[in-house]
């Protein structure tokens, strides 16, 4: 059985779905398009809930989904599974963080689940091998229970011979980034005759990469007669275009969720001038020391940070386009388990990336434009929990902080370097914490009670210790060596802020007073480099972005302005490029 469409009727089974207010007779009947304002992964008002039961999934997906522990369909899920498993076409604009990935992943293996064509029915393009892996090891846990499921996951970076052999065997589903999708097709490694059902996941994101040919060569290569799912974060007329060429009476769904994405961030800011910036970042660490994500600039700069907080005994790991994918999965991994509480990233590298367990996101250095923020700051409150990210601003960036304000509509809120007296205070609470933590702990330890009291009976009659000289002693046991207060010289924290704030009280309080400078900040962080290729050598704007991106490790968004003229080209890029991306820069090929 081939993914076909079935119409857009329902039978009698699927009464309650008729019911639902957005079952596909009912949206076709009054308006294509379901607007759905919501909070990220709100959990369904109605009040019979049954919770995934109404959408006639089988027996092993609902024990998937109860071992992953989700309760209730998301908005998107709501709005798209009736459609999706209709095999009706699909429109969606949701931002990651909203269930979409299970949102086309459910449907389409209930309907795969009795198809035994040993090639892939279902190809799934993304923009990143990180999403990629996320959406591949999504359709992996939800359909574990599923009985000779197989997700294949093909993407750029790694050896072909593992995507090679995986594909040669039964393949349900593929998961990849269009380079490699084209390679393999190309190769004949990829049969893709029985594809029913293609899923375009984060197609603007595709599109400022410049894979808008590849994805059109790619669909121009699949049968047909096929499903077409595309989600997108934002609607530009491009994607609209896409929608228009390729999508056939599509079900349309939009998840209004831009602004309520990062509600349950706590966003704050912190001055501190670019040469305090290690040690304002250690001094957070001692708030926080798990679960955290630090974002810089350049790869060189990953190394050198996980360096000194590493010396300064914390447990970290680099993320950054250098480390080959194998190693990046099993640093994600580690992170997940606990085996490394912080992570040092470039904002390519950790694009996409989903554990639950980051608390905190370090904006070490100030990101190129809202959408890098966005993103960044979306590694922390995932799955509905809170989560607190922290903004390094100089006195040059303060200006680009205001811009970032409006551009989000997010108040950020200011706060201080933690002095020694904050650490201190933490330190002792946590010591206190620790202390009553394990005296509850032992309570329940019948064995290691006995021993305990053993141990403080011999030493109060070897040792005639009194109660109060062995706590004391079994705390500084626990303490160490070491100084337990911190000590340092912190005086430039306090000078800092009063700087700071005499500062904003002579300008009326107004930390952005200049409001001229306001648009300068293309301007100051980006120059502009001369590449010889132009209109006489066919090149399109699309190309140049994704060179560039697939070159050096610049993220497409932070590409300034681009003019092609006649035999060159002028390209906007971040004045503070590495020496080494300069160079890979400079050795550029476009088209061949
Ligand atoms: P996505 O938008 O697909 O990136 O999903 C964001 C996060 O939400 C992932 O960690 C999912 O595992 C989780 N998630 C998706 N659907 C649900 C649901 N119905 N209930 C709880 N968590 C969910």
């Amino acid at each position: 059985m081939a993914l076909k469409k079935e119409g857009h009727s329902t039978d009698s089974s699927d009464q309650k779905i008729q019911q639902d207010k957005f079952s596909p007779l009912e949206s076709k009947k009054l308006e294509k398009k379901t607007e759905i304002e919501s909070q990220e992964l709100e959990a369904s008002k109605d009040n019979n809930e049954e919770g995934f039961l109404n959408f006639g999934f089988n027996e092993s997906i609902l024990s998937s989904l109860r071992n992953k522990g989700y309760k209730n369909p998301t908005p998107i899920q709501k709005a798209a599974i009736p459609e999706l498993m209709l095999g009706r076409d699909l429109l969606g604009q949701a931002q990651t963080g909203t269930g979409k990935t299970a949102a086309f992943a459910l449907p389409l293996i209930e309907r795969l689940k009795d198809n035994k064509e040993l090639n892939a029915k279902v190809l799934v393009m993304t923009p990143t091998r990180e999403l990629a892996t996320q959406v591949a090891e999504s359709f992996k846990s939800y359909s574990s229970e599923s009985s000779n499921f197989k997700t294949v996951a093909i993407y750029g970076g790694t050896d072909y011979k593992n995507q090679i052999s995986a594909l040669k065997r039964k393949v349900d589903v593929v998961v990849g980034t269009p380079g490699r999708i084209m390679d393999h097709i190309r190769q004949g490694t990829f049969k893709i005759k029985h594809i029913s059902c293609l899923v375009l996941d984060e197609a603007d994101e595709m599109l400022n990469m410049g894979f808008l040919e590849d994805i059109e060569w790619i669909i121009d290569q699949l049968p047909e007669n096929k499903q077409m799912v595309l989600f997108s974060a934002t609607m530009p007329n491009e994607i609209r275009n896409i929608a228009k060429k390729y999508l056939n009476d599509p079900a349309e769904i939009l998840i209004k969720s831009v602004k309520k994405e990062t509600q349950l961030i706590s966003q704050k800011f912190i001055y501190v001038q670019r040469h305090h910036k290690l040690d304002a970042l250690k001094r957070i660490l001692e708030i926080n020391r798990e679960g955290v994500i630090i974002f810089v600039r350049t790869k060189l700069l990953t190394i050198s940070i996980a360096e000194a907080l590493e010396n300064s005994g914390h447990t970290v790991a680099v993320l950054n386009g250098d480390i080959p994918q194998n190693q990046r999965e099993n640093t994600v991994d580690r992170l997940k388990k606990g085996f490394i509480d912080i992570l040092v990233a470039t904002d390519v590298a950790a694009r996409g990336l989903d554990v639950e367990r980051i608390k905190l996101v370090v904006n070490y250095d100030f990101p190129f434009d809202k959408e890098t923020y966005t993103h960044r700051i979306g590694r922390t409150g995932r799955a509905g929990r809170s989560g607190e990210a922290i903004l390094f601003v100089n006195q040059r960036e303060k200006y680009f902080l205001r811009n970032l304000e409006n551009s989000t509509r997010t108040k950020i809120e200011e706060i201080n370097i933690p002095s020694n007296k904050t650490i201190n205070e933490k330190r002792m609470e946590k010591l206190i914490d620790n202390v009553n933590k394990s005296s509850l702990a032992q309570e329940e330890n019948e064995e290691n009670k006995a021993l305990i009291i053993d141990v403080l009976d011999s030493l109060k009659e070897k040792h005639s210790m009194d109660d109060s000289n062995i706590a004391m002693a079994a705390i500084n046991l626990v303490i160490g060596n070491k100084a337990f207060f911190v000590n340092e010289d912190d005086s430039w924290i306090h000078k800092q802020n009063n700087t700071e704030r005499n500062r904003s009280n002579r300008n009326g309080n107004n930390r952005f007073r200049n409001t001229n400078r306001r648009n300068n900040y293309q301007n100051d962080s980006y120059e502009t480099y001369k590449f010889n290729f132009g209109k006489f050598d066919g090149v399109r704007v699309a190309n140049i972005i994704s060179s560039i991106c697939n070159a050096t490790n610049i993220n497409g968004r932070s590409i300034g302005k681009i003019q092609i003229f006649n035999d060159y080209s002028l390209v906007d890029l971040p004045r503070d490029l590495h020496r080494e991306t300069k160079n890979k820069l400079k050795r550029i090929k476009l088209r061949n």
